[in-house]
């Protein structure tokens, strides 16, 4: 099939190369000047594992091209994804002003049938605003008479995770489809067919909502296991073991009971936050999400505060940083937890030198007055104490003794529950990380 998609970003780009490795033809459009350039050249803009691999050889075979404009890349494909950005304003609610601009930009370009298929995070009913936008939109001659064109509006959410997005495109637990017509149920079957994956078809708002309920509930998840970390830490429980505990219930599942600093990055926090405005507007304010919210923003802040009850005095103390990333195997700096607890800490008169093995120029916008070491015994070199603030796997295998031994204090504050306790313990370090049992001065 022929398969345009708008946006080029973390998930338009992932959804393109992907489409065209299963056999389609995909043209990818992004107004990004700069972004498409380096695309055309075979270079990938952002860090994702195995995506530029991929991307090559479908570029050579002509399965993949990019553009910035749209008339072509309209007029050649009969399915277009929409994947542009859905970013937050200032009331929490989703800023749908791209999409808007996308929905026009068909309008005025379509010449002919097409399914225009949102993958955007959008709140739910926003199929039916794309679909009067188009309408409104389409020139004249082309809404009513004998040239009248068809199109549909469907919902396909995304669900992939940025440093896993390839796998989880290719071996997805479901594709969720919204649709409100034989004709783009067929066209959106045919465009998965080759995943062989169970398909989940409704219409475009129970799609909307899926994508609303399945990211609201995994960060639930992750609030709950925070605020069990907490009480952890003052009753003396061990969270890991909690987690574990809970875990091995198939009715509860181990996976997003992790205790950390937090989620961040470019969707949950900001899809909790549209999600929040969307049931206040509905008439049922969703207060457990506020709580969700809470809890998260209270994580950073508890971490902290943990670093100062051990630090004392901040002013002028050298805090290194290992990892600035939301998350492992991405660039993505995008709402990190790191640059709040960063922020804070600066805020006390801390000085603060990081790393990260893929986020330094990303995070740069963000943090100022930090110094950046160009590896993890660098960063640590002279430090008051260290705080692991992403769980890259590379952190798992450092000298940790000739780390220690480089610091003013071998202290180590774990905000991912991820290295070893006793083997850092064994090498020197006093070490915490969060809810694992052991109380917080003054609570
Ligand atoms: P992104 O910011 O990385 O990419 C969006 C792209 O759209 C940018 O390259 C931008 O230049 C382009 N764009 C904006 N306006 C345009 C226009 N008028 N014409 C052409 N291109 C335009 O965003 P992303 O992380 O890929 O997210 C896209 C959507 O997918 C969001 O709604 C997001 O919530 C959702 N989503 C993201 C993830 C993720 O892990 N990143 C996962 C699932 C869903």
């Amino acid at each position: 099939m022929n398969i345009t998609i708008i946006g080029s970003g973390y998930v338009g780009l992932v959804t393109g190369v992907c489409l065209a490795q299963i056999g389609h033809r995909v043209i990818c459009i992004d107004n990004d000047a700069e972004k498409t350039k380096k695309l055309q050249q075979g270079k990938v803009p952002i860090y994702e594992p195995g995506l530029e691999e991929l991307m090559k050889p479908l570029m050579k075979k002509k399965r993949l091209s990019f553009t910035t404009t749209f008339r072509a890349a309209i007029k050649a494909s009969e399915v277009i994804f929409i994947a542009v950005g859905t970013p937050s304003k200032k009331s929490g609610e989703a800023d749908l002003t791209y999409v808007e601009n996308v929905a026009r930009e068909i309008a005025v370009n379509m010449d002919s049938y097409k399914l225009i298929v949102e993958k955007s995070t959008v709140p739910a009913a926003t199929g039916k605003r794309i679909e009067r936008t188009v309408k409104m939109n389409l020139p004249k001659k082309l809404r009513e008479g004998k040239r009248r064109i068809e199109f549909d509006v469907a919902s396909n959410p995304e669900f992939l995770r940025e440093g896993a997005a390839i796998d989880d495109f290719m071996n997805p637990d479901r594709v969720v489809i919204g649709v409100e017509s034989k004709r783009a149920e067929r066209l959106l079957r045919e465009v998965y067919k080759p995943l062989k994956t169970h398909m989940v078809v409704t219409n475009i708002n129970s799609a909307e909502m899926i994508k609303h309920a399945a990211n609201s509930f995994l960060a639930t998840k992750i609030s709950f296991a925070n605020a069990l970390s907490q009480i952890c830490d003052r009753v003396g429980a061990d969270i890991l073991k909690v987690a574990d505990g809970m875990g091995y219930d198939r009715r509860i599942g181990r996976s997003f009971l992790n205790a950390g600093i937090g989620y961040g990055g470019s969707c949950f926090p900001k899809d909790v936050d549209a999600f929040i405005r969307l049931s206040e507007k509905s008439g049922y304010p969703f207060e457990l999400l506020k709580e969700v919210r809470n809890i998260n923003e209270q994580q950073k802040a508890a971490f902290v505060k943990l670093v100062e009850d051990k630090l004392w005095i901040l002013k002028n103390k050298v805090i290194g940083v290992l990892g600035l990333a939301f998350k492992p195997d991405t660039d993505d700096m995008r709402n990190a937890p790191s640059i709040d607890i960063i922020r804070a800490l600066q805020h006390e008169g801390a000085r603060i030198k990081a790393y990260d093995p893929q986020a330094v120029a990303n995070s740069r916008p963000y943090l100022k007055g930090v110094t950046y070491g160009k590896d993890p015994y660098a960063t640590a070199k002279g430090c008051d104490c260290l705080l692991l603030l992403t769980e890259w796997a590379e952190f798992k295998k450092l000298n940790y003794k000739k780390i220690g031994q480089s610091m003013n204090r071998a202290l180590i504050f774990d905000g991912r529950n991820f290295l070893n306790d006793k083997d850092l313990e064994n090498n020197g370090f006093e070490y915490h990380g969060i809810g694992r049992g052991r109380p917080v001065e003054n609570p």
